[in-house]
């Protein structure tokens, strides 16, 4: 009987694993029409100098609008993208986008997109955002390319040679998420990256993680020393703005100064400074 009842746990876990299986299948499926069926999009969330509070430009962000299962978060599809090797096809759509928006927005505002590792070892990535711009006409240091620690596992020269030509074009690279992955305080010296991202979770947690301050003040300083940005992500509160500009974080963005928007909001956005400048 105990066989028997296991036998049953068996099945059903097979069953669970099988349709997880189909799900996984459906959604490669899915995922591979998706860029022709046009049911990607982004969305632009507000970067501001920590001194003024005045925007300075916008993060790029990915969003998939299914048809069934509603709007796909990027987590749920970009290592699925990666894997069945999308992330190209995928990257090159939101370079050619964020230019878009960067052509129809003055200079003041720049725009960040994010590269997966997958892309950076492209040896044509350089020459595809070179393209880019050109066919809208955008200057190289109104963009900047976020890329991950992740950069640095595989082989480190074709990455290193891909980040030097984009570099050449007056793009800006800004390293990702940091801290959260591995050590690549090794990687910082190579006049590469022109700005650090502080991981939110590093930001939310300082108000209640003395030991996040240390992290986050010796990261700032760290890329002072190399003349690197500072970006603090995931700001929320009022607390958590006013502790990391205190900590000498040049520009923050979080959900305090705004959401990700659709473009036609990010556009108002730009545009209502524009007429309260004119205005003033
Ligand atoms: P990321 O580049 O670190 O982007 C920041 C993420 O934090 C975004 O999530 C953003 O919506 C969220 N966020 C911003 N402010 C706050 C805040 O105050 N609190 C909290 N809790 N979250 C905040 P999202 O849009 O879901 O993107 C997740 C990740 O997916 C991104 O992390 C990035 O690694 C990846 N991703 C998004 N779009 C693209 C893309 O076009 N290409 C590639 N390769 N990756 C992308
Ligand atoms: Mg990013
Ligand atoms: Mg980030
Ligand atoms: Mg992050």
């Amino acid at each position: 009987e105990a066989k028997g009842a296991g036998r049953g746990i068996a099945r059903y876990f097979s069953n669970e694993l099988q349709s997880e299986k189909e799900d996984r299948v459906r959604l490669e499926q899915d995922l591979r029409s998706a860029l022709g069926a046009k049911q990607f999009h982004l969305v632009f969330q507000p970067l501001v100098a920590a001194k003024t509070q005045k925007l300075v430009g916008f993060e790029a962000l990915i969003r998939w609008n299914h048809p069934k299962r509603g709007l796909v978060p990027p987590i749920a599809f970009i290592p699925v993208a990666e894997e069945i090797g999308l992330m190209p096809e995928i990257g090159a759509w939101v370079i050619e986008e964020a230019c878009r928006a960067a052509a129809s927005w003055p200079d003041s505002v720049s725009v960040s997109l994010n590269v997966s590792p997958k892309q950076i070892v492209l040896p044509n990535l350089p020459n595809l955002v070179s393209e880019a711009l050109g066919r809208h006409r955008v200057q190289g240091n109104r963009i900047e390319l976020e890329v991950t620690e992740g950069i640095f596992l595989g082989d480190n020269g074709p990455t290193l040679d891909v980040l030097k030509r984009l570099r050449a074009l007056g793009v800006g690279i800004a390293l990702d998420d940091f801290g959260t992955g591995y050590s690549s305080i090794g990687y910082l010296n190579k006049a590469i990256f022109h700005k650090l991202k502080i991981d939110g979770s590093f930001v939310r947690e300082a108000g209640t993680r003395p030991e996040n301050v240390a992290i986050i003040q010796s990261i700032v300083q760290l890329a002072k020393s190399f003349r690197m940005s500072i970006t603090a992500e995931g700001v929320e509160t009022a607390e958590d703005f006013e502790r990391m500009r205190e900590l000498g974080c040049d520009t923050i963005q979080g959900y305090l100064f705004g959401r990700p928007l659709s473009y036609a909001k990010a556009n108002e956005m730009v545009v209502g400074l524009a007429n309260k400048r004119l205005a003033s």
